[in-house]
């Protein structure tokens, strides 16, 4: 059941409960402070000189609020957002469509931006640059290109993997943000304002409870209420405390610290099939039975924050944490290990 919430943290469709509770100003989306102060100062000094903002970049990920803080920047420029993906725009044509239907200072926004195809790319430098599209029409002897002048307009590129970017796209960008795992406090006053925009009754030791095994992203937090909301209406009274909530997330198996039934998984697969690691990404993802893409974007980065987990250039290894939180016994000492006698 709880892999359900995973589903909805990848770069996945949006449901009409998340577009509710999304954000309309930047006043309401709590936390990024660092991110969202250099946003409005952009947006600020942009407003001061009527010229367009520089493009921007956005990393981190799903789920924390890249898609969110598009909709704020296009909102608080007074332009129209046109969205679009990665994988969606296929042909040089899908962009020029896309490009020649926007209005000087509108904001594109491209989610999953490293999975642009690279001779799109190719295309998309110059649209940054000097806003213009050169495409090649036709094929062999009466190939020719066209220049397409285009107006002036914001690139705002989400990804959740900054390092698959190639470097030429990544130096186009004027402001590079990543956005960070939020706080229990944080997440607490999201559930809290959530809660009140779904009208249930909430406690704050409620609100922190989920907050707590909400792996530090709103999206996770957002579904986590929407169960818990649910579990209160049929097994209690219909508000949230601290005790419901904790009954509600044990019952889909969300631990104290929000780990799932998958990174559980993960751990035992990397501990027990592969003696700790170092293990390649593929074959843990095989033994897990999950999809290689899911376990990288979603639980590793989750699982590496909590200290159970480390990337190394021989592939993925567990740390002393991971045996402890599956109750197996300890990995001997290793050769880089201070503990192991040297003789
Ligand atoms: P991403 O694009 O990074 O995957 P989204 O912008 O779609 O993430 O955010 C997922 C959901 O989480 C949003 O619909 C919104 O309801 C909520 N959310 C994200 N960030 C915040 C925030 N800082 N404050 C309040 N709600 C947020």
């Amino acid at each position: 059941m709880s892999e359900n919430f995973y589903q909805q943290t990848t770069a996945a469709p949006v449901t009409a409960f998340d577009v509710s509770l999304r954000p309309p100003a930047f006043s309401e989306f709590i936390g990024q402070e660092k991110v969202k102060d250099r946003l409005l100062l952009m947006l600020e000094a942009a407003k001061q000189r009527s010229d367009v903002l520089d493009h921007v970049l956005l990393s981190g990920p799903p789920g924390l609020g890249k898609t969110t803080l598009a909709n704020l920047i296009s909102k608080a420029a007074g332009t129209q957002l046109h969205t679009t993906s990665g994988p969606q725009i296929e042909k040089a044509g899908d962009l020029a469509g896309i490009l020649t239907n926007i209005q000087k200072g509108d904001i594109l926004f491209i989610d999953e931006i490293h999975r642009l195809h690279p001779a799109i790319e190719e295309y998309l430098y110059p649209a940054m640059e000097d806003y213009r599209l050169d495409i090649i029409i036709d094929s062999g002897p009466s190939a020719r290109s066209i220049q397409i002048n285009l107006p002036r307009f914001t690139l705002v590129g989400a990804t959740t993997r900054s390092g698959m970017l190639t470097a030429p796209l990544r130096s186009r960008f004027g402001l590079v943000n990543r956005l960070d795992y939020y706080t229990h406090e944080e997440l607490a006053l999201i559930i809290e304002r959530s809660a009140g925009l779904l009208d249930v009754p909430i406690d704050r030791a409620g609100a922190l409870e989920i907050a707590s095994r909400s792996r530090g992203t709103p999206r996770v937090a957002n579904a986590l209420l929407r169960w818990v909301r649910d579990f209160a209406q049929v097994r209690g009274s219909g508000s949230i405390d601290g005790k419901i909530a904790d009954a509600a997330l044990a019952m889909i198996e969300i631990d104290s610290q929000g780990l799932d039934e998958m990174d559980k998984r993960l751990l035992e697969v990397l501990i027990y099939k592969f003696g700790g690691g170092p293990v390649g990404l593929n074959s843990l993802a095989v033994a897990a039975g999950e999809d290689s893409a899911t376990i990288e974007e979603v639980h590793e980065p989750f699982l590496i924050m909590q200290g159970y987990l480390m990337r190394t250039p021989r592939g993925r290894m567990a740390l002393p944490t991971a045996y402890q939180k599956i109750g197996a016994p300890a990995p001997p000492p290793g050769p880089e290990d201070p503990q192991r006698p040297l003789f």
